[in-house]
């Protein structure tokens, strides 16, 4: 049965009891909020459309979807009606998502425990993929080898005590509460209360497998939205696990992002009791984060339609030929926006938004105040991914969401950009050779063996050296402090964070546990003082960055600041559970609060320096 391919096997039942967590966004203050804000004022006109936009844009994406809109009309008068609702319209979705692929990312971190910290990543993993959501869910790797490898050191690792292999489709499982069964000859629904989660009001049921409803069957809550009835949110187990084994813990959330459907988007799983006695050493927290819906299907006659080939004519002025240097401007443009909507396409990099134009005035700072004048303006692009990376093609730099999501002020942001920046400067293009279109044609999941970003170690060097000679002459010349504690904070947790650290298609920032990135930067500032409630080093994943897994778009997180109540509080770099502010399609929310007021007074790494 399909069950055993999905379940983690154990030679020894863990324990199942969670660890007390903290909330997801506790330690998210406003990023950037300087470069936020100059982007609003610098672009009145267009950040109201902007927030707009998405709405506007997908029902145009949202046609398919609506040949199985489920009926909308039926208006429940006792809970049996809205169990059987709620029934229908979980198939409607399956249904509905049944020819989708969207990507898929589980990033996860074992965890030890540390007295002062408590429970700490001890190593980590990384999967990426494409989910199948069709008869047989399935999930395609990107990374098929360095998976492998993960695997068997993982196994090799931990084979004393027990045998552990994580199946990365365990992770994605419960987008479903049941893909085939779910129904009431397999389960009992019994109505506990109404409860708003966000903006949406929603009912809440117990779910139990019925006596001889078989094996893998969902045991837990459901939230139910109060309009048109449909999951919002699933959390618990499957029920009962076969011998010698077990089925983790999740927490799964779902998003209205088209009109009837809430879709599955960000699933929190978590192991682990460190409590006194404790037999169970097995503990892990991970992130899965979907998105990628609307991707077309990666293969090649998809692709020979969707590459966009620049016009060269239009860039040289009439009557002329291109001068040699100007001819080479082009092939690199060339190459550069042939990466970038390869990358769009293959749902790896976020279409234009908000976010770059964050970025993009950080990186107009460095340039107006080093006097850099280019032929180009300098783009800037989000990666949708967890590793931390950056990487530059032709005026392109993409900095991953993960890199985003823990960088503690604007200074660390403006520190890795300004790497970037200094490869385009030194004229370090990498990427000429994708000017040819035959180098764009291979399928999605391919593109880390397609694409690489990768310099030389002397170009390394030499644009770490100019990108710290960019930042001393930058506004963030008195904020390097800030820059040099979050390297003492990456360099910390650095030995254990290895697959957050391998980087995919740029140079890492560490090599074999060391961080290499700015490494002149690492002695400044005060000493990393875990205990230090309000030197915030480094933030969570997950904190910053909101992808929007329909239609991939970027935006940043408006999160109101919590205040820190121990070192436990700071986790950086760690995972955290999910708790998104769930809103109904097409309803503007107003955040949690509001983002500039709070930013200014409350921005810890602000008033560390
Ligand atoms: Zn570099």
């Amino acid at each position: 049965m399909r069950t055993t391919k999905w379940m983690v096997t154990a030679a020894l039942l863990a324990s199942l009891g969670a660890a007390a967590q903290q909330e997801a966004n506790s330690n998210s203050s406003a990023p950037v909020r300087d470069a936020s804000q100059a982007a609003q004022a610098s672009q009145p006109a267009a950040s109201a459309p902007a927030q707009a936009a998405p709405a506007a844009a997908q029902p145009v994406n949202a046609p398919q979807a609506a040949t199985a809109q489920p009926p909308a009309a039926a208006v429940p008068t006792t809970m049996d009606d809205v169990v059987n609702l709620f029934i229908q319209h979980e198939h409607g979705l399956i249904k509905m998502l049944a020819n989708r692929t969207p990507i898929v990312e589980t990033y996860l971190q074992n965890l030890s425990f540390d007295p002062q910290l408590g429970p700490v990543p001890a190593e980590d993993h990384y999967f990426l993929g494409r989910m199948d959501m069709g008869e047989n869910v399935d999930r395609k790797d990107y990374l098929r080898d360095e998976e492998k490898s993960m695997q068997q050191r993982l196994m090799g690792g931990f084979q004393k005590l027990y045998k552990v292999q994580y199946q990365p489709l365990g992770f994605s499982w419960m987008v479903y509460a049941d893909r085939t069964d779910f129904d009431r000859n397999h389960y009992d629904f019994k109505y506990v209360r109404r409860e708003f989660v966000g903006d949406v009001r929603c009912l809440v049921f117990d779910v139990t497998p019925k006596k001889d409803a078989g094996r893998g069957r969902f045991l837990g809550r459901i939230w139910v939205e109060d309009q048109g009835f449909n999951i919002v949110r699933l959390n618990g187990t499957y029920y009962p696990a076969p011998r010698n084994s077990y089925f983790f813990h999740m927490d799964s959330w779902r998003l209205n992002l088209i009109p009837g459907y809430w879709v599955p988007s960000f699933i929190y799983s978590e192991e682990g009791d460190f409590s006194a006695g404790a037999k169970n050493k097995l503990a892990f927290k991970a992130q899965t984060r979907i998105w990628g819906y609307d991707l077309k299907k990666g293969g090649k006659d998809n692709e020979l339609t969707q590459i966009r080939v620049d016009s060269v004519t239009d860039e040289t002025p009439a009557n002329q030929d291109a001068s040699p240097l100007q001819a080479e401007r082009v092939w690199q443009q060339q190459a550069e926006d042939n990466v970038v909507d390869r990358l769009v396409n293959g749902g790896l990099l976020a279409p234009e938004g908000d976010v770059d134009r964050i970025l993009q005035t950080v990186v107009n700072n460095l340039e107006v105040t080093n006097n850099i004048d280019l032929p180009r303006p300098v783009r800037a692009r989000v990666l949708l991914t967890s590793p931390l990376e950056t990487f530059s093609v032709g005026n392109t730099i993409v900095i991953s969401r993960g890199l985003i999501d823990v960088l503690p002020d604007e200074a660390s942001l403006a520190a890795v950009l300004s790497h970037e920046l200094a490869h385009i400067v030194l004229g370090h293009n990498l990427g000429s050779k994708y000017a040819f279109n035959d180098r764009m044609l291979f399928n999605d999941d391919t593109t880390y063996q397609n694409l690489g970003f990768r310099h030389i170690p002397e170009e390394e060097e030499a644009a770490d050296k100019k990108a710290i000679e960019f930042l001393k002459n930058s506004p963030y010349a008195q904020k390097l402090d800030s820059v040099g504690l979050f390297l003492k904070a990456l360099q910390q947790r650095a030995p254990a964070l290895n697959a957050l650290l391998t980087t995919h298609l740029g140079n890492p920032l560490a090599a074999n546990g060391t961080v290499t990135r700015l490494a002149a930067l690492a002695t400044q500032g005060p000493a990393l003082d875990n205990a230090k409630v309000d030197q915030i080093a480094a933030l969570p994943l997950g904190g910053r960055v909101k992808v929007n897994p329909w239609d991939d778009k970027a935006e940043m997180v408006k999160t109101a600041p919590v205040a820190m109540t121990s070192a436990r509080d700071k986790m950086p770099f760690e995972v955290t559970p999910f708790f998104p502010r769930l809103a109904r399609y097409g309803t503007t929310t107003a955040p949690a609060a509001s983002p500039n007021t709070a930013a200014a007074s409350n921005n810890p790494a602000a008033s560390n320096n």
